[in-house]
């Protein structure tokens, strides 16, 4: 029998969701912005505190509450990379671009790291690295490899052998790992609910329970109508801040950003510290960590999912559930006897090759998008704010070419 709550850990109370969440009204007259932020996960408060730096007048508008979606959902990790082993990145896009994409999303932890420090943000940042573990024997010759690639190009990291795992983490289930003590784990709600307060104090208008309808052009150059439930916003620009959801708004995003279910799960206390690395097994299919009161979160097994089932609800998948659960306890069998409190599905934006996209939309030129963070969005939002409002602002930004839309063919951006 299952008797944990069905519900996102960091959302509830024993996450400190009731205490800490800020709460916001809804829409319900016209108004009026330069730039309208659509969404309130972490990539639009992101991109909100950046433009604001710009000195524009902002406004962020949420469908539920901000951080209800994959940002509430996660396992908190502010991890190095893409979804892919340097390895592998290094192969499909080449070796320059791979080191570039690193390099970015460790300025992103940076970043969010000073914004955290200066802005007095409390959020249960630590940062104890990250391990990148190998279950196979493949892996395993794919995660030394990474190693060594990493650390020609300078990255910080370290090679564990099976051995040294077996020591480190009690099993001897590894084949090997990658340490990278750059990385970092944190609670993405209070971030979020945090940096709300801040966005509200420079001067951005916040409005939850506020779905964005209807996107139109008046005709006139640089002006759109975001169209919400019971009110609009009338300004120059806007941008998606939306990943999984786009292709609701913007359904000629569907094949682009491809809306994909993860699930996780959160233990109550264990007696001993077990971890303290984010850790990433599994080509990144299976991930977990011990929080500071020594719960542990665990996330995974979507490659066990008969079939993905999109209808952007709540719903768990009891038996994927089950086995995560299982997987996991069988090899950390100290944590078997403890019991699972709380289980959640989220929903991530997929991309098309695993990079995030930003830039503008040809469905007007001053709609942008910035989305399809392929389960990686804390690797990246706090950088990808900052890029996204600059583009939007300047009409340039160094490293927009990363995750610009020109990247996939003629036939593919014709469809947008
Ligand atoms: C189980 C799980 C574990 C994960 N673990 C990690 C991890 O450890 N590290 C990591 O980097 N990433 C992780 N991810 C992925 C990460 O959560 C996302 O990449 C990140 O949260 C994306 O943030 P976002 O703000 O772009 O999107 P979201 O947080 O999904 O925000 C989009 C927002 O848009 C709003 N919205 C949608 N439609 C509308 C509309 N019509 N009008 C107005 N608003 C709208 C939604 O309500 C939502 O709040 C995980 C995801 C899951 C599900």
């Amino acid at each position: 029998m299952h008797t944990f709550k069905q519900s996102p850990y960091w959302l509830s109370p024993s996450g400190n969701g009731d205490d800490y969440i800020k709460t916001y009204p809804s829409l319900e007259k016209n108004i009026t912005a330069d730039i309208c932020v659509i969404g309130g996960g972490i990539t639009g408060v992101m991109i909100a505190y950046a433009l604001v730096q710009h000195g524009v007048k902002v406004v962020l508008v949420e469908k539920e509450t901000l951080g209800s979606g994959a940002t509430g959902r996660n396992t908190g990790f502010i991890l190095s990379g893409t979804v892919e082993h340097y390895n592998r990145a290094v192969t499909f896009w080449g070796k320059d671009k791979a080191k570039r994409v690193w390099k970015y999303t460790q300025r992103n932890h940076e970043i969010l790291k000073e914004i955290i420090k200066d802005e007095k943000i409390y959020c249960d940042y630590e940062q104890n690295g990250s391990l990148v573990l190998a279950v196979t024997e493949q892996e395993g010759k794919e995660v030394r490899e990474t190693y060594a690639l990493l650390s020609d190009d300078g990255f910080s990291c370290e090679w564990l052998s099976s051995k040294d795992c077996a020591e480190l983490l009690n099993t001897d289930f590894f084949t090997g790992a990658v340490r990278m003590p750059q990385d970092g784990g944190f609670h993405p709600v209070d971030f979020v609910s945090n940096i709300s307060e801040t966005l509200k104090k420079q001067g951005v208008s916040i409005f939850e329970k506020t779905p964005v309808i209807d996107i139109q052009s008046t005709g006139m150059e640089n002006s759109l109508e975001i169209h919400t439930a019971n009110g609009k916003v009338d300004c120059a620009m806007a941008i998606l801040a939306t990943n999984g959801y786009t292709q609701n708004i913007v359904p000629e995003f569907k094949d682009l950003i491809v809306p994909v279910v993860g699930q996780a799960f959160v233990t109550g206390p264990v007696q001993k510290s077990m971890f303290r690395e984010v850790i990433y097994a599994n080509f990144g299919y299976e991930y977990w960590r011990q929080l500071p009161d020594n719960r542990i979160i665990v996330g995974g097994f979507r490659e066990h999912a008969k079939k993905q089932i999109i209808n952007f609800s709540d719903q768990i998948d009891l038996e994927l559930l089950d086995g995560l659960h299982d997987y996991f306890t069988n090899i950390f069998t100290e944590a078997r006897n403890v019991c699972m409190t709380h289980a959640w599905s989220g929903i991530m934006g997929f991309s098309k090759d695993g990079f995030p996209i930003l830039g503008a939309t040809s469905a007007y030129p001053n709609l942008f998008i910035c989305g399809g963070f392929t389960g990686h969005g804390l690797g990246f939002s706090g950088a990808i704010g900052f890029t996204a409002a600059e583009l939007m602002v300047n009409g340039f930004a160094p490293d927009a070419d990363l995750f610009h839309i020109n990247r996939f063919s003629q036939k593919v951006r014709n469809s947008i």
